[in-house]
C-alpha cells in the first residue's frame, strides 16, 4: 500500500483531483480521464483484474479491492472504461487470436475508446428485439439501422454491437456480435444531453456500414451467448464500491458542516446508509475472491449491479438533501469548488445523474428477474 500511496501522491495532480471531484455523470473529463489512463498504464496498473499474461497485475481481491478504493479516497479521474471493464475481458474468453492481438493491446494503452452499442429505440430490456440489420456481402456485413443511449459514442473509435443476422426461429437466434470501427461515413453519431445537463448519451445511425466478417465474436446468428456474457462481465463492475464511497464521501462532507445544526433524521440516515455501504464492500470483495465471474451463474454479478446502483442512488440523494437550499443552485454554479454554493449545485447534478444508473447495463427490475429466476429454475 505504501507503494500505491507514493504513486498517486506523484501522478495524481491537483489538477487531475479537481477533475475527479468535479466528475458528475459516469465518467470524468475525457482528456484528464485519458491522461490518467496512460499514467497507470505506464505504472502497469490499468486493468488489475486482467489474467497476468494479458497485462493484469496478478494481484489478490483484496489487493485490487484496496487500490480501487486508494484511487477514490484521492479523487482520482473515473475513467471511461467500457475497453477494460467489458469488451477486455470478453476479448480475452471469446475473441479469436487475431481479435485480441489487434484490439487488447490499444485497449491497455488507451488508444481505443470502445461504446456500446447494445439498446435500440424499441429495444431495451428486450434486447432480443433488436432490428439493426447486417446483411454478408462477401467478406463484409453491411449494418443498416439504429442504436440509443449510445453512452461515449461522440468519444469512442470502437462499438461492439449485437446486430440481428437473420429471422425465424427464436428471435434471440437470429442475432450476430460485432465490432465496428468508428468513425465511418456511413455512420452517424446524434447528441442525446441527459437530465443532470451533460452530453455522455447518443443515438448512433448506421447507413450501410461495412463490417469484416473477421470482426464477428463467436459464430453468426449465435450473438446472444456472446452478448450475454458481455453483460455479466460488465455487470460485475458497473457500480464499484470505490465510486459509492466517493459519493458517500461528498455526503458526510455536508453533513459536518452542518454540525449541531443536523437533524437526527438525517444523522440515523447517514448511519444507516454507513452499514449499507460497508456491506456492499464486503459483497464486492467476496464476489472478486471467488474468482472469474461464473458464466454459469448470472446472480452474482446482477446482484452487485443491483445493490451497488440503488445504493449509490441512496446516497446521492442523501447528499443532495443534505446541500439544503444550495441543490437548487444553477448547475452552472458547480464549477465553484469551494464555495457551499457550488458544492449544493453538484450534489443536485449527481443525484440527477445517478438516478439513471438503475437503468443502464439492465434495469433493477431486469437484475431482480435475472436473481429471481435463477433462484427459482436454477
Ligand atoms: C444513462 C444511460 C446510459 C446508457 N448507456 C447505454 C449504452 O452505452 N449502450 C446501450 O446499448 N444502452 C445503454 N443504455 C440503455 C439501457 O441499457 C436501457 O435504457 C435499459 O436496458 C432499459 O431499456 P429501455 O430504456 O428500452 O426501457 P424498457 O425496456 O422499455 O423498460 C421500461 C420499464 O419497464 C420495465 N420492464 C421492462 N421489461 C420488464 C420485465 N421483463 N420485467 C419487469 N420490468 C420490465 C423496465 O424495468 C423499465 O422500468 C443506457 C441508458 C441510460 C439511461
Amino acid at each position: 500500500m505504501r507503494e500505491v500511496r507514493a504513486f498517486l501522491n506523484e501522478a495524481l495532480t491537483p489538477e487531475l483531483r479537481a477533475v475527479g471531484r468535479a466528475t458528475i455523470g459516469v465518467h470524468s473529463d475525457i482528456a484528464a480521464g485519458l491522461k490518467w489512463h496512460r499514467r497507470l498504464y505506464r505504472r502497469g496498473w490499468i486493468a488489475p483484474a486482467w489474467p497476468k499474461t494479458w497485462g493484469g497485475t496478478g494481484w489478490t481481491a483484496r489487493q485490487r479491492f484496496l487500490f480501487d478504493r486508494e484511487c477514490a479516497l484521492n479523487d482520482a479521474p473515473i475513467l471511461f472504461a467500457g475497453g477494460i471493464r467489458s469488451i477486455g475481458p470478453l476479448l480475452i474468453e471469446m475473441g479469436t487470436s487475431r481479435q485480441r492481438e489487434r484490439y487488447i493491446p490499444a485497449i491497455l494503452a488507451g488508444d481505443d475508446l470502445w461504446c456500446q452499442g447494445f439498446s435500440e429505440p424499441s429495444a431495451g430490456s428486450d434486447l432480443v428485439a433488436v432490428t439493426t440489420r447486417a446483411v454478408r456481402d462477401g467478406d463484409n456485413y453491411i449494418v443498416t439501422g439504429s442504436k440509443i443511449w449510445t453512452t461515449g459514442a461522440h468519444l469512442s473509435n470502437r462499438m461492439f454491437a449485437i446486430v440481428r443476422t437473420s429471422d425465424g426461429g427464436r428471435p434471440a437466434q437470429g442475432l450476430t456480435f460485432l465490432l465496428i470501427e468508428m468513425p465511418s461515413p456511413d455512420l452517424t453519431v446524434v447528441p442525446i444531453v441527459g437530465l443532470a445537463g451533460e452530453h455522455e448519451l447518443n443515438q448512433v445511425f448506421f447507413d450501410g456500414v461495412r463490417v469484416p466478417v473477421a470482426n464477428r465474436v463467436g459464430e453468426e446468428d449465435a450473438g446472444w451467448g456472446v452478448a450475454k456474457r458481455l453483460m455479466q462481465l460488465a455487470r460485475s463492475n458497473n457500480t464499484p464500491s470505490a465510486l459509492v464511497r466517493r459519493v458517500f464521501r461528498r455526503a458526510v462532507q455536508a453533513a459536518t458542516k452542518a454540525g449541531d445544526e443536523l437533524e437526527s433524521g438525517m444523522r440515523a440516515r447517514l448511519a444507516g446508509l454507513a452499514v449499507e455501504l460497508d456491506a456492499y464492500e464486503a459483497q464486492e470483495l467476496s464476489a472478486i475472491s471467488r474468482g472469474p465471474v461464473d458464466a454459469h451463474d448470472p446472480r452474482g454479478s446482477s446482484m452487485l449491479k443491483l445493490v451497488g446502483s440503488e445504493l449509490h442512488q441512496k446516497i446521492a440523494e442523501l447528499a443532495m438533501e443534505l446541500a439544503g437550499p444550495a441543490a437548487a443552485a444553477q448547475t452552472s454554479c458547480a464549477a465553484a469548488e469551494n464555495s457551499w454554493v457550488g458544492a449544493g449545485a453538484r450534489a443536485m447534478a449527481k443525484h440527477l445523474s445517478v438516478r439513471a444508473a438503475s437503468v443502464y447495463s439492465g434495469t433493477s427490475e431486469i437484475q431482480r428477474n435475472v436473481v429471481g429466476g435463477y433462484l427459482v429454475h436454477g
